[in-house]
C-alpha cells in the first residue's frame, strides 16, 4: 500500500540535501534509485526527447547546454579512442547533458533509447523514431549505473544537480 513502503520508497531528501560530493560519487543511489547522463541532444526534438523520459516517470535532475570543449567530449568516450569513428564521434557530441534518476533508469533508458545503429532500432524508440546512421543516432546513455556516475561527474560541476522530488512519484512508485 501507501504506507510504511511507499514512504520508504521516496526520495531521502535528507541524504542528497546540500551534499554535492555525495552526488557526484560513485555511491549506491539512495533507495536503489540509479543515475544516467544522456547527452548529445542536438536535433530539432530536444522537447520531444526529454519528454519522453519525463513521461516514463524518470526525475529531471540536470540539463546543461553548451559548447562541449573537446577534451571534454574526449574523456567522456574514453574507452572508444581506438575505434576509427572516434574523431567524429567527439565532433558530435556538442550539446550538454541531461541527468535522469529512477529505479532501472539505465536498462530502461536503453530500451527508449534503442539500438546505437538507428536502422536496428525499433519504430517508437528515440533512435528508431528520430536517426537513420550510428554517427548521428541522437542521443547517448550510459550503459551501467557506474558509467553514469562517471559521466556525472565529468559534465556537472558540485551544487548544479537539482534535489527535487516529484510530486507524482507515489503514483510512479509502490
Ligand atoms: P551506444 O551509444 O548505443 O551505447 P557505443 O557506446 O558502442 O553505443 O558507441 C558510442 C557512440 O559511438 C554511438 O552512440 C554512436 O554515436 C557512435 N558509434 C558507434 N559505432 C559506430 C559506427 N560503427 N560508426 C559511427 N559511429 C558509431
Amino acid at each position: 500500500g501507501a504506507g510504511a513502503s511507499g514512504q520508504s520508497l521516496r526520495w531521502d531528501s535528507s541524504s542528497l540535501a546540500g551534499s554535492g560530493a555525495r552526488l557526484l560519487s560513485y555511491g549506491r543511489r539512495p533507495n536503489g534509485q540509479q543515475r544516467i547522463s544522456s547527452s548529445r541532444l542536438t536535433v530539432n526534438a530536444v522537447g520531444d526527447i526529454i519528454s519522453r523520459f519525463e513521461r516514463k516517470g524518470f526525475a529531471l535532475k540536470g540539463l546543461k547546454l553548451f559548447q562541449t570543449p573537446q577534451d571534454l567530449a574526449e574523456e567522456h568516450y574514453s574507452e572508444l579512442k581506438e575505434r576509427p569513428f572516434f574523431p567524429a564521434l567527439v565532433k558530435y557530441i556538442v550539446s550538454g547533458p541531461v541527468v535522469w534518476e529512477g529505479p532501472g533508469v539505465v536498462a530502461s533508458a536503453r530500451k527508449l533509447i534503442g539500438a546505437t545503429n538507428p536502422l536496428n532500432a525499433e519504430p517508437g524508440t528515440i533512435r528508431g523514431d528520430f536517426a537513420i546512421v550510428s554517427g548521428r543516432n541522437v542521443v547517448h546513455g550510459s550503459d551501467s549505473p557506474a558509467n553514469g556516475e562517471r559521466e556525472i561527474a565529468l559534465w556537472f560541476k558540485e551544487g548544479e544537480l537539482v534535489d527535487w522530488e516529484p510530486t507524482v512519484l507515489p503514483w510512479v512508485l509502490e
